[in-house]
């Protein structure tokens, strides 16, 4: 199995949720791992290079794809002869698993000492982010939302390192490197500046030499 680094560089601060509230605290607590360090999960890089495979292929033409909805992926009566589309092959669908393997991934070493020296401000806070108060605005009366103000855990501009495994065609390959050049944010309230960051992906043979891709 051929083994990929990915290094995802932000340059703005990120808020990449663990999707539970801790009551009174904070409403929106940032993804953490048991040392109380923050990290992204490889289910929602994955889930951004999906997004950004599917408008590629989508865009370039070259071949279809299913509808990548429940109800809409193919299904394996029709993969029969033709196989899946190139996003059910790599990404899986309810019907398959996906041939690539997307890992969690973490600050880069050097910064992840540097975060470990910064305490949690409070508890349950992971090492080195700030919380921001932030509000809701009613789109329809223009105003901002009574009772909608509500705090973010928000992480410094981190490196993180993670790893995509699988074998690939070169045309495969390929596909990740471009889906790379197209993803520009990760996590959430992109709209607020949040998030902005740069994908590459550096590829690693099994001899474990470590060389980047132009
Ligand atoms: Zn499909």
């Amino acid at each position: 199995m051929t083994s990929r680094g990915l290094t995802i560089r932000f340059d703005t601060p990120l808020h990449h949720g663990n999707g539970y509230g801790m009551a009174g605290i904070v409403d929106r607590p940032f993804l953490q791992d048991g040392n109380g360090l923050p990290y992204l999960a490889g289910s929602a890089i994955k889930g951004k290079f999906r997004y950004a495979a599917a408008r590629l292929v989508t865009t370039l033409g070259s071949e279809s794809i299913c509808g990548q909805v429940a109800g809409q992926f193919c299904r394996p009566s029709e993969s029969e002869g033709t196989g899946p589309c190139v996003l059910c092959r790599l990404f899986g669908s309810p019907w398959r698993g996906g041939s690539l393997v997307f890992t969690d991934a973490r600050p880069v070493a050097e910064e992840a000492s540097l975060l470990r020296q910064l305490a949690p401000a409070d508890k349950g806070r992971a090492h080195g982010t700030t919380i921001r108060a932030t509000t809701a605005i009613d789109r329809r009366l223009r105003i901002v939302r009574a009772k909608h103000l509500f705090t973010t855990e928000v992480a410094p501009a981190l490196s993180f390192e993670g790893r995509i495994e699988g074998d690939l065609t070169p045309a495969d390959e390929q596909l990740l490197r471009h889906c790379t050049m197209l993803l520009t944010h990760f996590g959430a309230d992109s709209a607020r500046g949040l998030g902005q960051c740069r994908f590459e992906i550096r590829h690693q043979t099994s001899q474990g030499d470590n060389r980047s891709e132009p």
